[in-house]
């Protein structure tokens, strides 16, 4: 079922005859070890964090391992139309885990197959299960080994095969580059059932097609993720701009720096400058004791002001003397506004999971469950002040329920071989429009939205690449991969030759293969 008030939606997935499949025989005659979900059952694989779509499976299975895995791909092959999606946590926008009347397959019930400490001529990996939570990962390799991953999202209740199958950012990400940089080995059953171990030198087409892959080539069952000694202590710091191009400037200065001289994390965000609770001056303080006092803001601030928001990583046995001299020579390379600072001292764990005290804020609150039509874009150094004169500073001038991060990234920290598309230039920028509308314009005015910041982009010839892709078409895919699309639908094809593996993006489909 299609939600009511989204009209381009998926047409082509409601529109078409179901497999005709009788989940009972399939389980049985493939012997699954995990188990199989029906009916009412399934709820959970028909919608996502999204909100926007209700799309219901066949059947919802969780399985035991990659075996299970393998025997419902190749059982799936064997029926016409049947499609197959990996679920990790649900927390697409757009219904990319699911599939309209095919099997979901629940990775979550994988979570504890693999966890294990590697050493590699001295260097430190973790083997995670596809289904593992990030904030799992995070907490047991720091309790257990005080070691832990590079590069992270902003929020860790995701799985490690739903970040690598899109890409995995955050404030760490102009130094490591994102999550699918930091990855060396996957295994993944592929759309043929097989189950293969993968990396840069064995079936590398496979191992970097997966790598942002969206899905397509299979399903990531273990990944060997890069680890570093984890620091105990992080000084989270946000200052304010009135200046578009200097908040720029600033970010770009501290991306741009070798290890050692920048902070550990660079990001931010764009609010109002207003006294709004959600939108405006309130969102900035991260020590609520000391607020944020708008009369320091000169008189040229506009309808927008810019925060950076930067992090500085020290052990607890570091002199305070030391850490305050070395992150003041810092901030004293930067063009802020003087006396809008604000800064707590937390552990790196807690630092880690500052989104995940957010959530419970915002579910006590009864906003987390609403819809969240989300926009994330990855746009060119050379188009992003265009972008703030028209999207920032005259489209969402008055918010959007929730936050606008824009903050910059490194596109050598990335690897060319894998997925991903993103613009041309050196920098770019990610942008992205997290909005809660309980707080915020409505469901239509918000995807209107979207879709009016989108065609602009076009319009203009913005280089830019939307992160966390959804088209509804084949030339949306197709301007999307652009040089790299030849690439994808053969990749995909030599993995997947029956395209099984659909979630609900008709772009996958097998007719569009041959
Ligand atoms: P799902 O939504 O379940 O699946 C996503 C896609 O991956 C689907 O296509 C699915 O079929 C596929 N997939 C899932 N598991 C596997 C697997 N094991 N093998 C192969 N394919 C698989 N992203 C960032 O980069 N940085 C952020 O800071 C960030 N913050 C976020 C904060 C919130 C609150 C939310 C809701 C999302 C955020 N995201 C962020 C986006 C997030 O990374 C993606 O939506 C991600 O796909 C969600 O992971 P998931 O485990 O819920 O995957």
């Amino acid at each position: 079922m299609r939600i009511a008030y989204l009209d381009r939606t998926v047409h082509e997935t409601d529109g078409e005859p179901k497999p005709n499949g009788d989940v009972s025989a399939i389980s049985k005659s493939i012997d699954l070890q995990g188990s199989v979900e029906t009916g009412d059952k399934t709820t959970i694989a028909s919608k996502d964090f999204g909100g926007l779509y209700s799309i219901k499976p066949l059947a919802l299975i969780k399985p035991a391992g990659s075996g299970d895995i393998s025997r419902v791909i190749k059982a799936a092959s064997r029926i016409p139309r049947m499609t197959v999606a990996a679920r990790g946590n649900g927390h697409s926008i757009n219904g990319q885990a699911m599939t309209n009347g095919g099997l979901v397959i629940d990775m979550r019930s994988t979570e504890e197959n693999h966890f294990r400490l590697l050493n590699i001529n001295g260097s430190f990996f973790i083997d995670v299960s596809g289904g593992a939570l990030w904030e799992n990962v995070l907490t047991r390799c720091v309790s257990r080994f005080g070691l832990a991953p590079r590069s992270w999202t902003d929020y860790l209740s995701l799985t490690v095969g739903g970040t690598l199958s899109n890409a995995g950012v955050s404030g760490q990400a102009f130094r490591y580059g994102p999550q699918i940089s930091n990855v060396t080995e996957l295994e993944i059953v592929t759309g043929k059932g097989d189950i293969t171990v993968c990396s840069e030198t064995r079936n590398p087409e496979l191992f970097f097609g997966s790598l942002g892959g969206l899905g397509q080539f299979g399903i990531i069952t273990r990944a060997r993720v890069k680890l570093q000694p984890a620091p105990d202590m992080v000084r989270w710091i946000r200052v304010v701009y009135t200046e578009f191009d200097e908040f720029t400037r600033d970010a770009e200065f501290l991306v741009s720096r070798d290890d050692g001289e920048s902070f550990d994390y660079v990001e931010g965000f764009v609010f109002c400058n207003n006294d709004d609770p959600v939108n405006g001056w309130p969102a900035v303080p991260l020590d609520p004791v000391h607020g944020f006092n708008p009369g320091i803001i000169p008189q040229t601030g506009a309808s927008v002001l810019y925060c950076l928001e930067v992090a500085f990583h020290y052990q607890k046995g570091d002199h305070p003397s030391s850490v305050d001299k070395a992150v003041a020579g810092l901030l004293k390379r930067l063009r802020f506004v003087e006396g809008l600072k604000s800064q707590v001292d937390l552990s790196y764990v807690e630092f880690l999971l500052r989104v995940k005290r957010a959530e419970e804020q915002a579910k006590a609150n009864g906003i987390w469950d609403a819809p969240h039509p989300w926009l994330n874009l990855f746009i060119s150094k050379s188009n992003i002040v265009d972008f703030d004169q028209t999207v920032f500073k005259k489209m969402v001038k008055d918010g959007i329920g929730g936050p606008m991060l824009i903050y910059p990234l490194m596109r050598s920290k990335w690897d060319n071989r894998t997925s991903v598309a993103l613009p041309d230039s050196e920098i770019f920028y990610l942008v992205a429009l997290l909005r809660f509308v309980s707080r915020g314009p409505s469901v239509e005015e918000s995807v209107a939205q979207n879709r009016e910041i989108v065609e602009w982009c076009i319009k203009e010839g913005l280089d830019f690449k939307l992160y966390l892709p959804h088209y509804q078409s084949k030339e949306g895919w197709k301007r999307h991969f652009g040089d790299q699309w030849t690439r994808f639908v053969e990749r995909k094809a030599s993995f997947d030759p029956m395209a099984i593996l659909a979630p609900g993006q008709n772009i996958f489909k097998r007719t569009h293969l041959s």
